[in-house]
């Protein structure tokens, strides 16, 4: 079932199909596995030779903050970073959301050249705010596509919450849906996903996988209250760590480990807002005669962006007063033309960053009680490391240079000897023995 009959493309699902392939398989007794398809045929000529010795795991722990990457809170993850290369001053692309981040990681391309500026963008054609979960959304290639068609590799995705399911759906040869998705927040708990994961490298041995682990930011998002706030997230990363040691001794214990590159990273990091510091832009551009009806408001937590709606000939005025209004809102901290940040148009026209322990929300002050929050520049900051057992990682490494979400693609480009000189990003090559 579900399979492709163009060997150049992966299999392609309806988010339908991948649900209830899920809930199938989950009720014959798994763990919310899901086998999507067959692997990727290995061509008998592949364009350029690769080790054969080499699996490569991106894995996203979504939403941690580079303070957390510390013995106490997420004990294997600090130690194979120790045992690794550690990049200390690595960087989410603007806007710092978790969409435009996965999209950076394996395209390699800013958002101007993938289509993914943001979490959820106004849409002209449909005149309102979404989310941008579309296969089609995504409009550059990624490594996942790449390494298949090019390399003849096996890759994969095993991705927690369901609109990066979507955005990347086709992209790699073995996709999990994930399931069972917590209702609310439409993501699969961390347990589920690292035994999915662990299913899908028995299964399928992939050569290339990219991981979402979602509970980080989930429980970073959720929780309501002062103290309670910060010991669910200790939890929650205490917690996906160890399921992480669990991956790891499945990975040991099935001889995988020497073949194993293990590049780990945050989407973004986290801010914590408090209750009245929020921002309604919306509300000053109803109140102003001005702006009234002529703007649209995308809402990204610590960012919004608004696009331009009335007369292709009134758009500077509107704009400067725009830039007037929002940039006098208390909370505010910066105003960006979309083009500073390289968003292309799906960025809008103007972009507005909240100071940290503000937030945005909008079209309504309800619209986003959560206190949870990134996007804007204070939650950039991310943990960054290359680790595993595969010889050609170098040990107990730091490296200060500055590295981004975008250094990701280029880096797994090169390990399977893939062009990748058209990226945006550069490789991480500090980390190996090459
Ligand atoms: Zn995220």
């Amino acid at each position: 079932m579900c399979r492709d009959d163009n060997p150049t493309h992966g299999p392609t699902l309806t988010r339908r199909e991948a649900l209830a392939g899920a809930g199938m398989v989950a009720a014959a007794g798994a763990v919310g596995v899901t086998l999507l398809a067959d692997p990727a045929p290995v061509w008998a000529n592949p364009v350029r030779p690769v080790a054969d010795d080499l699996d490569v795991y991106v894995i996203v722990t979504d939403g941690m903050r580079p303070d957390e990457l510390n013995p106490a809170q997420a004990p294997t993850l600090h130690r194979w970073a120790s045992e690794g290369t550690r990049f200390t001053d690595a960087s989410s692309v603007m806007i710092a959301e978790t969409l435009p981040n996965h999209a950076a990681m394996v395209t390699g391309v800013l958002p101007a050249r993938n289509g993914v500026p943001a979490n959820a963008i106004w849409d002209h054609a449909i005149g309102d705010e979404r989310t941008l979960d579309r296969p089609d959304d995504l409009r550059a290639a990624t490594v996942l596509d790449r390494i298949r068609t090019e390399a003849g590799l096996t890759t994969a995705s095993v991705l927690s919450k369901d609109y990066l399911h979507g955005l990347f759906g086709g992209r790699a040869s073995v996709q999990w849906a994930p399931f069972p998705l917590v209702p609310v927040t439409d993501h699969s708990l961390d347990w589920f996903t690292v035994e999915a994961l662990k299913q899908t490298i028995t299964d399928h041995a992939p050569r290339m996988t990219f991981v979402n682990l979602g509970d980080m930011d989930r429980f970073g998002h959720m929780d309501l209250s002062g103290t309670s706030l910060r010991l669910a997230r200790n939890q929650a990363v205490y917690n996906s760590d160890h399921k992480l040691w669990d991956l790891e001794q499945f990975v040991r214990s099935t001889g995988r480990w020497e073949r194993s590159v293990l590049i780990v990273l945050a989407d973004h990091g986290m801010d914590w807002s408090e209750p009245l510091r929020l921002i309604s832009a919306a509300g000053a551009i109803d109140a102003d005669p001005a702006l009234r009806g002529r703007v649209g408001i995308a809402q990204n937590g610590g960012a919004d962006t608004f696009a331009h709606l009335g007369p292709a000939g009134e758009r500077e005025a509107t704009l400067a007063r725009l830039r007037e209004v929002v940039g006098a809102l208390p909370g505010v901290n910066r105003l960006y033309d979309p083009a500073e940040l390289d968003l292309g148009e799906r960025g809008g026209d103007l972009v507005a960053t909240c100071h940290p322990g503000w937030r945005f929300s909008d079209p309504t002050p309800f619209s986003n009680p959560i206190p949870g929050n990134h996007g804007h520049e204070v939650t950039l900051g991310i943990p960054f490391f290359i680790a595993g057992g595969h010889r050609i990682v170098r040990r107990g490494q730091v490296v200060d240079r500055p590295v981004r979400t975008l250094d990701v693609a280029p880096t797994v480009a090169r390990l399977f000897g893939l062009d990748h000189s058209g990226m945006d990003g550069r490789p991480a090559l500090e980390a190996f023995h090459l």
